[in-house]
Parts: structure tokens; C-alpha cells; sequence
């Protein structure tokens, strides 16, 4: 499949919606559009994946087959790399070799849960209840792990092969069918790999794509009596209406992978050259809009200076452009909205007194860039900079004196997702790893994550995890069987 023929085909998607423009961030110019399916198209497809699921057609599929149709999904995400890095880049703005890398992250998800379809399985026990619980003494359990019938798989448009992967992987290992709504920024990606999967065969009614808007398409499935779980990855905002949808219509299940705010400490006795470069590439990174970048700096009063003209001089020094700019390190913001939100914090900062060390203002050139930004001297206890999630390329730094305070400075948040200490004493180390409240911690590492890892958030990150064996489990339900002996 060419990126024209994704262009020219996700047009001829039925709809009964707004047709949706869909652009290209690093031109602003629009490439394609569709129709919102609205809610009588997410009503098919669920009554399509609820059929699916009731025929058994996916679930009652022996388990190895499960596995080498999911392997052959991930050989031919290989073998289409070319055209869905160029498809990542051209309506995500993410650069060339990051979106192929970022393809082949998304075909390890699938390698990685094809192992697992083999390997779900439950505990058995006999009891003896001595006569307490019940009639009978001895009794023989066990339980079973079985699939959710339908689940609605919902991803923003930050990373869109990377999100599809994370949801489609495990899902389909634990057997679920399900519906599937990529942001509306980034429908292209999704249109392909839903190719695939079919193309590898998973049969026709099990995964079901529907595009179109949150108010309109997100929010019918998440109201939907027939499905069972949401698995959704999102802002925060979003992620509380979620649940007051489940709480209104079915209390179906809920992950949810949230928003972040996350600190970065750096001790006067880190590897200074190290730390900065990673805080800085870790926090502006596809322009701040990757879920754990870094956005609060803490640095340690002795070298405080350091770090701050050390992530200035590097955000200076990163190259942006668009995918077809040689050598360009970090795209652009992915809309007009997001921009208009980006550069109202960095006002919004200005007038409250913070000090722009450098950037605050976009790049005089078509696309949405806004130049990588360090802010100091802002109120910890007011700023809305300071404390909301930006999700572009401004970080804050501030100095800290001992190790209490640092922890007490990044546990000041309502956010959990990661946090990040640099530091050569081991023993702060491991005691700042415990300290900090975020799902991801890392110590002298910045920005990591693997697909055989849980992933999650604290507080108002998230509910439940993502990745490893907590991946799958977050597909299935367990039931126990008790039987007389
Ligand atoms: P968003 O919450 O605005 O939208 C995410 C998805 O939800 C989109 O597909 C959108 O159409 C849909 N949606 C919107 N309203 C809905 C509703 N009422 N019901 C159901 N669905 C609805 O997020 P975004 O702007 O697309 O992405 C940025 C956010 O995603 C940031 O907050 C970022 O931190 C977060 N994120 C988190 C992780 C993680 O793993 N924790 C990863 C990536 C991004």
C-alpha cells in the first residue's frame, strides 16, 4: 500500500459525521480528510466484534495459531515499514529514522504478546474448608483466565503506530475482539495496520476500526452497554470522563495511561555532561509531546547554573524541521490547537514573572514549532506552567538544596508517571527510587520503557498497567470453578 492510496482511500470511509481534515504539522498544509463514522457506526462495529466474539471465531482459536498469526502481523509491519514511518512522519511530524524506529518497536509489541498466547494460565487448589464455607469439605478449584467479549481500544495521536501496537498486541493474545478509535489528528497509520492484521488473519469482525471524534465516536464507546472494557491512553481530562461514562452506562473495566508532569533530579554529584544531555533530549524529544519526557528540571543548588545554561545551549543547539529537513531532530507540535495551548502557558508564564531562558515563541516558518523552551523562576505553589501538563518542549529548572527537598519538590504534583534521579551516590539512589511516587523511575536513565515491562501510572497517571505480563492481564478476567471431590 502507497501513502497515496491511504490518503485517497480513508476518504471512501463510510460516515455520517463532520468530515475531519487531517494535516501535515510540519506544513500545515491538509493531505486527506474523512467522515466521522458517528455513533451508528461504532454501533456496527460493535455488533460486529460482540458477533465475533460470540462465534468464538478468535477466542476458540487454538492458541498456537493466535500466536503465529500475531507473529506474521509483526513481519509484515516490517515489511511495510517504509511506507508507515513515512505515514508516521508525515501526520505525526515525527523525523524519518525516529518514525522507522518506531515502527519496529510497534512490531516487537506483537512478537512479544505472540509468545504469551501460549502462556495464560491459572492456578488449581483442592481446599479442604473443614465444613466452614459450605456443605462440603473437600472441594477442588481452579481458575480460569478468559478474554473480555468486546473491548474499545482508544489512543491519542502522540505516537500513533506505537499506541495501536501496545493495544492491539495484548488484546488480541488474550483473545479479546475489539473496537478501535486512533485520535483524529492521526487516522493514517491505523488505516494500514488494520490492513495487516487481516492480511495476516485475523478473521473479519474481530478488530473493527471506527475514526472520527471523541465527543461523537470515543464517547459512544465508551457508553456502549456491549462493551466491556476501555482500555484508553490520554490526557487526564479525558480519562476522568471515561469513567464517568462507565459509571453511567455499564461500569465496564478501565486502564487508563494518563498524563505527566515528571522531575528530573539532578545531584551536584551526577555525571553533569550525561544528566544534561539526557534531561535535555528527554525533555524535548518529539517536542515534549511523548508521555514521559521530562518537563521539571531539579537541580542541586551547587550545580544549578550549570544545568540551566547546559539545557539551554543543548535546546538551542537541536535541530527542528519536517521530515524532509536533513538532519532534523525534533518535528513540530502536532495541530494548530496544540500550539495555541503551548505558547498560552509560555504567556501565561511570562506573566506571572517567570524568566524565558530560552525559546517562548514559535519558528518564523510554516508548521507548528515552537522553539525548545527552558523556564526559571516560577512559583512552585501557582504557576499553571509549572503544575499542568504542557505536553510541548518547555521544561522548568529549579534549584534544590538536599535530598528531602528534591523528593519533596518532585512528589509535588498530581501526577505519577515517571521521574527520573542522576546521581553516582548508590545508596540516594535506591532510596530516591523509592521515594519517588511515579510508576517509571529511572536512575541515570532517561525515557525508558520496554514492551516485557508493566507501565503505569501513580496518582492521576493512570489506572492499571500496560506492557509485560500486567499487558495481557489487563484483557482478561478470572473466574473461578469449584468442584466436589
Ligand atoms: P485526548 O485525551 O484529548 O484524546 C485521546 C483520545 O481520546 C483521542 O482518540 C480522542 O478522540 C479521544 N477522546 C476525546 N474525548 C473523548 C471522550 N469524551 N470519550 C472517549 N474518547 C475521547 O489526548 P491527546 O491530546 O490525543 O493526547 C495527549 C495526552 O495523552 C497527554 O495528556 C499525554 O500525556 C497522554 N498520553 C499518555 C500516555 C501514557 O501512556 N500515559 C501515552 C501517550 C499520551
Amino acid at each position: 500500500m502507497t501513502v497515496q492510496a491511504v490518503l485517497d482511500q480513508i476518504r471512501e470511509r463510510p460516515g455520517t459525521g463532520d468530515v475531519i481534515p487531517v494535516f501535515d504539522p510540519a506544513t500545515e498544509e491538509q493531505i486527506t480528510e474523512f467522515t466521522d463514522c458517528g455513533p451508528e457506526g461504532v454501533n456496527d462495529a460493535v455488533a460486529r466484534a460482540k458477533e465475533s466474539a460470540d462465534s468464538g471465531i478468535w477466542k476458540g482459536k487454538a492458541d498456537y495459531e493466535r500466536a503465529k498469526i500475531l507473529w506474521k502481523v509483526a513481519d509484515l509491519i516490517d515489511e511495510n515499514k517504509a511506507v508507515l514511518a513515512e505515514l508516521e512522519s508525515l501526520n505525526a511530524g515525527i523525523p524519518p529514522s525516529q518514525a522507522e524506529v518506531i515502527v519496529s518497536v510497534g512490531s516487537e509489541w506483537f512478537r512479544y504478546y505472540a509468545g504469551w498466547c501460549t502462556k495464560v494460565d491459572g492456578i488449581a487448589r483442592d481446599v479442604n474448608t473443614g465444613g466452614l464455607m459450605g456443605m462440603d469439605s473437600h472441594m477442588h478449584a481452579y481458575t480460569l483466565r478468559e478474554p473480555y467479549d468486546v473491548v474499545g481500544l482508544i489512543f491519542p495521536w502522540n505516537g500513533p503506530v506505537f499506541n495501536y501496537c501496545a493495544k492491539l498486541a495484548p488484546s488480541l493474545a488474550a483473545g479479546c475482539s475489539s473496537v478501535v478509535k486512533p485520535a483524529e489528528e492521526t487516522p493514517l497509520s491505523a488505516f494500514v495496520l488494520d490492513r495487516i492484521l487481516h492480511e495476516a488473519g485475523v478473521p473479519e469482525g474481530v478488530v473493527n476500526l471506527v475514526n472520527g471524534r471523541g465527543h461523537t465516536v470515543g464517547a459512544a464507546i465508551t457508553a456502549h452497554d456491549d462493551v466491556d472494557k476501555v482500555a484508553f491512553t490520554g490526557s487526564t481530562e479525558v480519562g476522568r470522563e471515561i469513567v464517568r461514562a462507565s459509571a453511567a452506562s455499564n461500569l465496564n473495566k478501565i486502564t487508563l495511561e494518563l498524563g505527566g508532569k515528571s522531575p528530573v533530579l539532578i545531584f551536584d554529584d551526577a555525571d553533569l555532561d550525561t544528566a544534561i544531555m539526557m534531561a535535555g533530549f528527554g525533555t524535548f524529544v518529539h517536542s515534549g509531546q511523548a508521555c514521559i519526557c521530562g518537563s521539571r528540571i531539579f537541580a542541586q543548588r551547587g550545580v544549578y547554573e550549570k544545568v540551566v545554561d547546559g539545557i539551554a545551549n543543548l535546546a538551542n543547539g537541536l535541530q527542528l524541521g519536517g521530515p524532509k529537513d536533513e538532519g532534523a531532530m525534533i518535528g513540530p507540535l502536532i495541530s494548530a490547537k496544540q500550539l495555541g495551548r503551548v505558547m498560552g502557558y509560555v504567556d501565561q508564564g511570562k506573566q506571572d514573572g517567570a524568566e524565558i531562558v530560552t525559546g517562548g515563541h514559535r519558528l518564523d516558518r510554516k508548521g507548528y514549532f515552537v522553539h525548545p523552551t527552558v523556564v526559571t523562576n516560577v512559583d512552585p505553589a501557582t504557576s499553571r506552567l509549572y503544575r499542568e501538563e504542557i505536553f510541548g518542549p518547555v521544561v522548568t529548572i529549579l534549584p534544590f538544596d538536599d535530598e528531602d527537598e528534591a523528593v519533596a519538590m518532585a512528589n509535588d504534583t498530581t501526577y505519577g508517571l515517571a521521574a527520573t534521579a542522576w546521581t553516582k551516590d548508590v545508596g540516594r539512589a535506591h532510596r530516591i527510587a523509592k521515594r519517588l511516587k511515579a510508576g517509571t523511575v529511572g536512575v541515570n536513565a532517561q525515557m525508558q520503557f520496554d514492551h516485557s515491562l508493566p507501565f503505569g501510572g501513580y496518582k492521576q497517571s493512570g489506572w492499571g498497567l500496560e506492557a509485560g505480563k500486567a499487558g495481557i492481564d489487563a484483557y482478561l478476567q478470572t473466574k473461578v470453578v469449584w468442584t466436589q471431590m
